[in-house]
């Protein structure tokens, strides 16, 4: 510890569903160009508390060996979350959920597989979301008790393996700390400041930053060498931000990296 700074900073505990579902609806009257996308995270939100609720916490977890018996164990309250989805999803995820509501036992097993350990890129682009959609509050509540290895700053999940949805400003006593959250299991964890979290490049240079001038908390990282992006919430400047749902009101950022030929390091819930 130095000047009461601990050296590996304790991860902030994970925002509630009710939070994450009130910050939605407030940041759908702030950005409208993402109030489709905040209206249906906030319903998926309150399905997805369902699913977190019916997955009984572990003593001791090892994410590896414990997820896929996870997914037995949850695999027969697909068909019905998919049902759900198919109601209030986005156009082409509505069609594919209700086709994989009806799939068979196979189906649905071979589908929910395919997102561990950051395999994700096998699956078709509407089958991954859905099945991250599920998944997600299932490799939530198995996260919390394990304790991710914080040895050297790591560019993907520390606890499953899985890449970072967005990247986080926080205050930490001497200036801004940089973490990455992960798409499947929301932990969070310590990264270097300047690097990116594709291709590990750390010159200044090639690291461009796009921050619309209306909306500071929101930015673009990106990276020339790779060409892949990732979206910044910097909780310096908005500490009511809630840094999955954040990201998801930021699409007009999207569209910019799009524009100038950037690539997503991985997408979230909503396809985007
Ligand atoms: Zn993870
Ligand atoms: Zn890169």
């Amino acid at each position: 510890v130095i000047n009461d700074v601990p050296l590996v900073p304790e991860a902030p505990p994970r925002p509630s569903f009710a939070k994450r579902i009130q910050r939605a609806n407030e940041l759908a009257e702030r950005y409208l160009a993402a109030s489709e996308v905040l209206a249906y995270y906030g319903r998926l939100a309150f399905h997805q508390e369902q699913i977190y609720q019916s997955c009984l916490p572990s003593d001791e977890s090892n994410f590896a060996d414990l997820f896929p018996m996870l997914i037995e164990a949850v695999l027969p309250a697909f068909p019905e979350f998919a049902r759900s989805l198919a109601q209030f999803a986005p156009e082409p995820l509505r069609d594919r959920a209700t086709a994989l509501a009806r799939a068979d036992f196979q189906q649905q097993h071979e589908l929910l597989s395919g997102v561990t350990h950051g395999e994700v890129k096998e699956l078709a682009a509407a089958d991954h979301f859905i099945a991250l959609a599920f998944l997600q509050p299932c490799a939530e509540r198995l996260a919390e008790t394990e304790l991710p290895s914080m040895a050297k700053p790591q560019t993907t999940c520390p606890v499953c393996a899985s890449e970072a949805i967005c990247s986080v400003l926080r205050d930490r006593g001497q200036g801004a700390g940089r973490s990455l959250v992960c798409s499947l299991c929301m932990n969070e964890w310590s990264f270097l400041r300047v690097a990116c979290p594709a291709c590990g490049e750390e010159r200044f240079e090639s690291l461009p930053v796009y921050t619309p001038e209306q909306d500071s908390h929101l930015r673009i990282d990106a990276c020339d060498t790779c060409r892949h992006y990732i979206k910044t919430i910097d909780m310096t400047k908005d500490g009511l931000a809630v840094p999955i749902v954040d990201e998801l009101a930021g699409v007009t950022l999207d569209l910019w990296a799009n524009q100038n030929g950037y690539r997503k390091l991985t997408r979230n819930v909503a396809g985007l």
